[in-house]
């Protein structure tokens, strides 16, 4: 099978495993305030901080916030954990994050409210089929996006965040150094786009951003002519061609709090509304971009399914049986490996900063 083929089989099957099987847990006022008052009592009791990223579910995320925790991308979420005294590490978010924060502190214990949470560009980039892809191409400077797995990052000379990767391939191709890009397409044909270097890409895709549409959003800009159209660069290039600002989670949010604008198309995941919201202040009102799923029943369409695994019951379940169901190990040498393209990015961001 070829990259692409494996990347759109494994994510459609998985994908449709998760919506068959997974129920929408419902609970009352009064179940959620309990379930909070046990969450944050049992993170203190349990020297444990809560790192959320920025699409999980509003409530997980007030959680971070008032428990002294974090809300952020996966670049701040991973610093913020490898920096904070707690032995303890609480990752809601997407398998990758976990790996990423115990490759960073290895001496930590962390912990995910599910194993399960993935990503589609995680799943449609198999270790060993992008390990023979590099290999039949052993002059290119391998380049991977932060949603892979332990073993992708090990393969990888550097990892970059949608929030450096323009800055890291422009540095590169300054340098003359042809690039593997992987996983996600569309991200690296805007970023291929923006700094003119020789990039080779995997064909993987976000389920969320992909459905994004173009067409549709046209339409809503007729409707909301003065709104400014904010889009994640995991998102197909007819939707970017569309926006005001392109950029990452962290970027975007800060593009509602200083473009003077009343309204703000957003095409991300619907999670990011929480803390957006927060930054733009009361008078700003955000509308999310259209998705093929408006009126179907679609549950990936603007919200990752795999982020709303993260739910309050799976927060406090393991908070209450911190056991290997929910830890995150990452094989010592391995994750020796995947710490050298992740300091790279590290040393690359702190010094721009
Ligand atoms: S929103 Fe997309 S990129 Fe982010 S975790 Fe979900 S599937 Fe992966």
């Amino acid at each position: 099978m070829l990259p692409a083929e494996i990347a759109a089989s494994v994510e459609r099957e998985v994908v449709r495993a998760y919506l068959d099987h997974t129920p929408v847990p419902d609970m009352t006022p009064e179940q959620v305030a309990a379930s909070r008052r046990n969450i944050l009592r049992l993170l203190h009791e349990r020297d444990a901080v809560l790192v959320a990223h920025y699409y999980t579910a509003p409530v997980v995320q007030a959680l971070a916030e008032e428990s002294g925790g974090c809300v952020a991308d996966s670049l701040e979420m991973a610093r913020f954990g490898r920096d904070h005294g707690a032995k303890t590490l609480i990752v809601a978010g997407v398998r990758f994050m976990g790996e990423t924060a115990k490759i960073l502190t290895p001496h930590k214990t962390v912990l995910m409210p599910t194993l399960e949470a993935t990503c589609s560009l995680d799943l449609g980039c198999p270790a060993d089929a992008f390990t023979a892809f590099c290999d039949a191409h052993p002059e290119r400077t391998v380049v991977v996006y932060a949603n892979t797995s332990a073993a992708v990052k090990a393969r990888a000379d550097w990892v970059v965040t949608s929030s450096c990767a323009v800055d890291i391939i422009e540095h590169l191709d300054a340098q003359g150094e042809t690039i593997i890009w992987a996983p996600d397409k569309h991200l690296g044909d805007y970023v291929q786009k923006k700094t003119g270097a020789d990039m080779l890409l995997w064909n993987g895709s976000c389920i969320v951003h992909e459905e994004f549409k173009a067409r549709g959003l046209l339409d809503l800009k007729a409707v909301y002519p003065e709104a400014a159209v904010l889009v994640h660069p995991e998102s197909p290039a007819s939707v970017i061609e569309l926006a005001d600002v392109v950029g990452s989670t962290s970027q975007l949010i800060n593009a509602v709090k200083t473009m003077p604008r009343k309204q703000f198309i957003v095409a991300t995941d619907q999670g990011i509304f929480y803390k957006m919201q927060q930054a733009a202040g009361p008078d700003k009102e955000l509308i999310i971009a259209p998705t093929a799923g408006g009126g179907a029943t679609c549950r990936s369409c603007a919200n990752c399914p795999w982020m709303a695994m993260n739910d309050l019951q799976a927060l406090e379940a393991v908070l209450r049986n911190p056991g290997s169901q929910h830890e995150i190990h990452v094989d010592p040498a391995l994750g020796q490996r995947a710490m050298k393209p992740l300091q790279r990015m590290l040393d690359f961001t702190a010094a721009r900063r």
